[in-house]
């Protein structure tokens, strides 16, 4: 466990596995959005932010009263509550309307949604949960799309919770409806069935879609992006023998897509306009070694391809190269990033950068308005991942419930499923300039990488063994010294040898 960060009260500890803050003399006994164990907190060193607007009393999260005092009541004089129920309420927060927290509305049923609506029910057994899911299914298990594409995973398997679970935790689901517009002003949602619905808050997880390049013949048919369920299913749809797949991309999305396709017996080229494969997240030696289970897999794995048009007659018959090269191809997948779904919240004035910004407690620049998940921005980080969506989903309904929850960032990880190969890659990959140290090391299948500046760890790469990604985890966030390994050069082995149990 770390150090504390000063001897003033105002301490805080990081769960190092969800990014969950607790504030406090001590780390708690576990984590209570990830159920992480006291060791697995450190000291937590927030980044520098605009500072807190000052407490001006106590707000009833119940009911709203705002108390104005040092302290909270024993009772709420207005509806009851417990002293326990009381939050500090801020200048900005007094200035507001009294508000009770009656009706949250949970604006997209992915993970976000789904551990929004979790952790709001546990804290606020009371609080009328409206969920919006635009899609027409039971909120799912999206990482394992690729996995179902691949055969590996049936359809059954993909539902987070059955139906059953929203009647029995009173969470008004309502599939194939989709949220149109929101007016902040007014506290409401406008859906796409014709009705508004009033909110005391509102968390925004609507997630991301598949960013489609401006291509030539991107709107062929046969050509498809890969991001829900439906999407999976007119995937598996056009799958024939002998069918010629060509997925564009060589990120983790369009490297799974491929192995999938050729586990059910496609044809499958793989096209990486960079020289290696997921060039955003590993260094060449690292990348050229992926290639060789993506190969394996079955995959005709083509880099420096750059897409220029996509041919076809109505139907899409293959990719056009801006070298000149035609890849043939009766199913194109394009495996070329995401966007945030953020354009309701952009309409209705809220801050939106890449993502819609949050801060700390993942609260957006509108009162009232939450956001988690892949439609959000924090601290300039759009994580894009299943992890970060979960926590965050789950710390913005605890503080939707009137909990005051701070979310402190998690490290960017990447593992790879489908083709069988564990892959972690971590922080940095390569040097940002002459003062950074480097470890490499590739032995019997397995590659590391492991990255050092000022004495500290800030990035790794493991291919073909993930045993130590804890450990290195730890290490990276608890900002372990390594200078004992630098006399001389670090190596792998002195490094796997520093890093913490
Ligand atoms: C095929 C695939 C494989 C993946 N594999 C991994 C992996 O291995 N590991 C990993 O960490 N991450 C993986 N990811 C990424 C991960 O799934 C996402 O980061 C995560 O699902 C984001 O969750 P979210 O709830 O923020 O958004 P989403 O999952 O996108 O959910 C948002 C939901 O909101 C709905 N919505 C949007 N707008 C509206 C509206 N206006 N009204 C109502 N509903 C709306 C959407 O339809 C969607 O259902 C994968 C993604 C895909 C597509």
């Amino acid at each position: 466990m770390g150090k504390a960060v000063s001897d003033s009260s105002d301490l805080a500890w990081r769960c190092g596995v969800c990014g969950y803050i607790h504030r406090g003399p001590t780390p708690p006994e576990s984590c209570p959005v990830c159920g992480a164990a006291r060791s697995d907190f450190e000291a937590y060193h927030p980044p520098a932010a605009p500072p807190a607007p000052a407490a001006e009393g106590w707000r009833c999260t119940n009911c709203g009263y705002v108390h104005k005092a040092a302290g909270p009541p024993e009772e709420c004089p207005v509806c009851g509550a417990v002293k326990g129920d009381f939050v500090p309420a801020t200048a900005a927060a007094t200035g507001e309307p009294v508000r009770a927290v009656g009706t949250v509305v949970v604006l997209g049923a992915g993970i976000a949604g789904l551990s929004a609506v979790e952790a709001l029910r546990q804290a606020s057994p009371k609080t009328r949960i409206v969920l919006l899911a635009r899609e027409g299914h039971l909120p799912y298990y999206r990482l394992n799309l690729t996995r179902y594409l691949a055969g590996q995973f049936s359809r059954k398997e993909l539902p987070l919770h059955p139906k059953t679970w929203y009647d029995e935790n009173r969470v008004e689901l309502l599939t194939g409806v989709e949220a149109v517009a929101l007016s902040p002003q007014d506290r409401s949602v406008q859906t796409s069935d014709g009705r508004t619905i009033v909110y005391d808050k509102l968390i925004l997880t609507a997630g991301a879609h598949p960013f489609v390049p401006p291509l030539p013949g991107a709107s062929l048919a046969g050509v498809h992006s890969l991001r829900t369920v439906d999407d999976a299913d007119a995937i598996l749809a056009a799958l024939r023998p002998d069918v010629r797949a060509v997925v564009i991309g060589g990120g983790i999305l369009g490297i799974e897509t491929a192995a999938a396709l050729a586990r059910r017996g496609a044809a499958v080229a793989l096209l990486e306009s960079h020289a290696w494969l997921m060039p955003r997240q590993l260094n060449r030696r690292a990348g050229e070694l992926l290639a060789q289970y993506v190969v394996g897999a079955g995959v005709q794995l083509i880099t420096e391809a750059r897409t220029r048009e996509l041919a076809g007659d109505g139907c899409v018959s293959g990719v056009l190269l801006d070298d000149g090269r035609t890849v043939p191809a009766d199913l194109v997948v394009l495996a070329t990033g995401v966007r945030s779904n953020s354009h309701l919240a952009r309409k209705a004035g809220l801050e939106v950068n890449q993502g819609v910004v949050v801060d700390n407690r993942l609260g957006t620049s509108a009162a009232d308005i939450l956001a988690a998940g892949d439609v959000c921005e924090h601290h300039g980080v759009q994580y894009g991942n299943w992890a970060a969506a979960q926590f965050q989903g789950a710390i913005a309904g605890m503080n939707a419930a009137g909990l005051a929850v701070e979310f402190g960032g998690i490290p960017r990880s990447n593992t790879l499923k489908v083709l069988g190969v564990d892959l972690v890659s971590t922080g940095l990959f390569e040097p940002a300039d002459g003062s950074y140290l480097l470890a490499d090391r590739e032995a019997e299948g397995t590659y590391f990488r492991f990255v050092l500046h000022d004495g500290l760890l800030v990035g790794a790469v493991m291919l073909g063994d993930a045993a130590p990604a804890g450990r290195i985890k730890k290490a990276i966030e608890s900002r372990r010294d390594f200078s004992a390994v630098i006399p001389g050069g670090p190596t792998v082995q002195a490094v796997l040898d520093h890093l913490p149990e």
